[in-house]
């Protein structure tokens, strides 16, 4: 990897880190504001500029361009650069955490011959299309098809709110593979935008998120060769395993968006004075500020545990749920918190208060609700599953 200054990343955590909080600073804070206003889509060139740092390939294996680190060093400079641009840190959440980690761990060796480099070097970038209009916290309840005949699958079916859809250049679509019920008929298959029948929905105009593309995708009679496959039927539990890495960059997103919250308040708590004196004079702002802290640093701690525990591989699908969860509550508690401390002045666009709690929200419902992360907890807590059907 390499720094902005030529010099090499391939050093320490900490200088990693430094490294990815000035190139978040100096390239993409300023930047950030305007590209949320105008609902800009992440510039194709920045994304190579950010696979030409070696940023999108950290988690990756040489063999493919990437640099073969613990999934902990790609989340430190997806907080750094989530703190000052979330598209931006979106870039290297989806190619270390998001699909291209599924195919990373669950694909063969000429998938990943053929669909890691180009992502790695930020040359294409894949999506994951999961989600369906009436499938969403349901997720085994997914109608779209992927039929096997004569050495090919075809795709039939609609997926709903899809992160970077209609720019990805190819998508990674959960499907029944087979006619059996439930989760036993799920796998996943590898759609290429350019393929004839592959079409797009309008582009979806969220809350936040503003500078990462939404939009179904629609797939009528896609055809793709049976070498696409990444996981047949039946394989719905090691899909949704090596799904949970996602949701590592998910909490990720979030403790960032909460760290940025509470700097922000921490310095204008000191900048801003009200009946003669600086807001942090006050013992309410004192303990508004400690609360807020202790929410950060409560998420921060339960990420790092799920992520130490993941090393180079999956992590512990409780700790995830339990730093998914917090993460995205803290993120919006915080951000609240923050716009509160702020006045006035967390109301507007310009100190970037009210971006960050509308991220907020986004991330939280991305990657299964913090109430379907509720579920999940319980379950792993006692070892069974709870019908949510009966
Ligand atoms: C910003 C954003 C980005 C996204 N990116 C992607 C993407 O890239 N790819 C993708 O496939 N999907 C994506 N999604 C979809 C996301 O995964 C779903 O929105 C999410 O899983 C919730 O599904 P839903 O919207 O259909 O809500 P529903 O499932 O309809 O849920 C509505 C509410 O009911 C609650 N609920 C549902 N079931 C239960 C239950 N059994 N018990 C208690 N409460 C319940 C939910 O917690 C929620 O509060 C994205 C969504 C957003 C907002």
């Amino acid at each position: 990897m390499t720094n902005l200054d030529g010099t090499s990343w391939n050093e320490g955590r900490e200088e990693i880190q430094d490294a990815a909080r000035q190139l978040a600073r100096e390239r993409y804070a300023p930047k950030a504001e305007l590209w949320d206003r105008e609902r800009t889509r992440f510039p194709v060139e920045e994304r190579r500029y950010l696979g030409s740092l070696g940023l999108l390939g950290i988690t990756h294996d040489a063999a493919y361009g990437g640099s073969g680190r613990p999934v902990i060093d790609a989340l430190v400079v997806v907080e750094e650069l989530a703190k000052e641009c979330r598209p931006a840190a979106f870039q290297v959440f989806e190619t270390n955490t998001g699909p291209a980690q599924v195919v990373n761990q669950l694909g063969t060796e000429e998938q990943r011959k053929r669909f890691l480099p180009p992502i790695i070097s930020g040359e294409t970038t894949m999506a994951v299309a999961i989600s369906e209009p009436d499938a969403g916290s349901a997720a085994t309840d997914m109608t779209t098809r992927a039929k096997l005949a004569g050495g090919r699958y075809t795709v039939n079916g609609t997926k709903r709110w899809i992160s970077n859809g209609s720019e990805a250049d190819s998508y990674l679509v959960y499907a029944r593979i087979s006619d059996a019920p439930g989760a036993k008929g799920i796998g996943a298959v590898i759609v290429e935008a350019d393929r004839p029948g592959v079409s797009f929905g309008s582009p979806e105009r969220l809350m936040g998120f503003r500078g990462i593309p939404s939009a179904d995708v629609i797939f009528d009679d896609v055809e793709v060769p049976e070498e696409n496959l990444l996981v047949g039927a039946g394989g719905f539990r090691q899909l949704f395993t090596a799904f949970s890495i996602e949701r590592l960059g998910n909490a990720t997103m979030s403790l960032a968006i909460g760290q940025a919250a509470l700097d922000r308040s921490l310095r204008y708590a000191q900048d801003r004075s009200q009946f003669g004196k600086p807001l942090i004079e006050f013992q309410n702002i004192q303990l508004t500020l400690a609360d807020m802290m202790m929410q950060v640093e409560g998420a921060r701690q339960l990420l790092l545990r799920a992520a130490h525990h993941a090393g180079t591989g999956l992590p512990v699908p409780l700790e995830v749920s339990l730093a998914k969860c917090t993460a995205n509550e803290m993120a919006k508690r915080v951000s609240d918190l923050a716009m509160q401390l702020h006045g006035g002045n967390g109301y507007t666009e310009e100190y970037g208060i009210e971006r960050l709690h509308r991220d907020a929200h986004g991330w939280a419902v991305a990657g299964g609700t913090p109430t379907m992360q509720r579920i999940r907890i319980v379950s792993e807590m006692l070892g069974r599953s709870f019908n949510q059907r009966g």
